[in-house]
């Protein structure tokens, strides 16, 4: 499609748009008396209309039923992750019994490592991208000298060429196959959360697993952003969180999937606890742990009920609209985005995202040679809501279930109009 940079045609667009009502599903934080433009939902989502009442219903049967809640809620609380699964299992392209929520994103990725890193002598490396979010890095880093090894031998980080901002493929599976045998597991972020950059996750998964390694994904920055089919790029295993595109809350429940062949497998080693046990075992209070045969054996804790009452409330949303229809919205409100910030010759940037659609998803992170605090700034004063990250790079991601084409266009105005 051709853009225009006339504020009537983000107008038209909006009023082409298929999944436009959903924005008035969301409350939006307020500045000088109306509606922000929010730009960060790849750091905290939006808060679902639809929330407020799902706690109420939870916390009046907590009133009402006390521990009656576990079998005669209304939504009985001992099976309260299930209620997530099918519509996650859609979103990651799994099948439900390779989904579960638990715990949080770094606790998880912990968790799943400790089950999927079985380092040996010879292969005893793990591999992942320069510059991945701290958390990741020091789940890694504390992993490899948990089982007694140097992380600056253990750790393979792959960096952008000299010069450049983003990873080629061809370098990634360059750089797995070199590390061949001593190659033990690929722990990849889905989309690096400061470049925007969505990596080629079946094509990294077959060739870790032509090496005889693990392929691993945090996909923090990818679920609910971005379609994936995680069972038949047989990944072996992925964490991410839920309240980023998600827009479950701050530090909602974390999401988890596992393979089928290991996640049926009750002999792939965990660390475990009673609500992964097999349930018909449960609450005979016996000896020796049985795993559920699905994604849930690796729950340890009673259900967090209200991390996930949110969670549950906002895939409701998500099941209705559908991720393929969010995408292909997705797609067409970023490349705007990107035509506008190319129409821009009054301030010095770069957009250091890939420019390829099938490299990104919704968020585009700009890089500002100067004044960057200061352009940040200005948007902040102008109620458009984006972040900032040291040395000068503005992410700015226009969620589809709650951004408009006119909100770009007045992010675009803003940076034309005052510098
Ligand atoms: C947001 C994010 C996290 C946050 O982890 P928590 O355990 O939820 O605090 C971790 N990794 C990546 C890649 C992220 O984007």
């Amino acid at each position: 499609m051709e853009f225009k940079t006339v504020i009537d045609f983000a107008i038209e667009l909006d009023n082409q748009d298929p999944i436009k009502h959903y924005k008035t599903q969301f409350h939006f934080p307020q500045h000088q008396g109306k509606d922000a433009i929010y730009f960060c939902g790849n750091s905290l989502g939006l808060q679902p209309k639809n929330t407020e009442d799902a706690f109420i219903t939870e916390l009046r049967t907590w009133k009402e039923l006390a521990v009656g809640g576990y079998f005669n809620g209304k939504n009985p609380w001992l099976y309260y992750q299930d209620y997530t699964k099918k519509t996650l299992a859609a979103i990651v392209g799994a099948k439900e019994d390779e989904v579960t929520v638990m715990n949080a994103l770094t606790v998880n990725l912990h968790l799943l490592m400790l089950s999927f890193y079985k380092p040996t002598k010879k292969r005893f490396k793990i591999m992942m991208e320069a510059g991945a979010f701290p958390s990741d890095q020091y789940a890694v880093e504390t992993l490899v000298k948990h089982f007694g090894f140097d992380p600056n031998e253990a750790i393979i980080e792959i960096s952008p060429k000299q010069g450049e901002k983003i990873l080629h493929t061809n370098d990634i599976l360059a750089a797995i196959d070199s590390a061949g045998d001593t190659l033990a597991m690929v722990m990849f972020g889905g989309i690096n959360y400061y470049t925007g950059q969505f990596f080629k996750i079946e094509t990294i998964t077959q060739k870790a697993h032509e090496m005889g390694a693990i392929a691993a994904f945090d996909l923090a920055h990818v679920v609910g952003n971005i379609p994936l089919q995680l069972h038949d790029w047989k990944v072996d295993f992925a964490v991410w969180c839920s309240y980023k595109y998600l827009n479950a809350g701050p530090g909602a429940v974390g999401g988890v999937f596992v393979h089928q062949t290991h996640a049926n497998n009750i002999d792939t080693p965990r660390l475990a606890g009673w609500w992964g046990n097999d349930e018909k075992e449960r609450f005979k209070m016996e000896k020796g742990f049985i795993a559920k045969a699905n994604a849930s054996g690796w729950n340890i804790s009673t259900a967090q009920v209200f991390n996930t009452v949110a969670l549950k409330a906002s895939l409701e949303i998500f099941e209705q609209v559908g991720i393929e229809a969010l995408r292909i919205k997705s797609i067409q409100l970023t490349a705007y985005l990107s035509f506008l910030l190319s129409q821009l010759s009054n301030i010095s940037f770069e957009i250091i995202t890939p420019e390829n659609p099938e490299e990104r998803g919704a968020q585009l992170s700009l890089y500002f040679h100067e004044n960057g605090k200061a352009i940040h700034h200005k948007l902040i004063e102008n109620g458009i809501v984006v972040d900032y990250r040291e040395p000068g790079v503005i992410r700015v991601a226009p969620a589809p279930l709650y951004c408009s084409y006119l909100d770009v266009f007045r992010f675009y105005e803003v940076l034309k109009n005052n510098f």
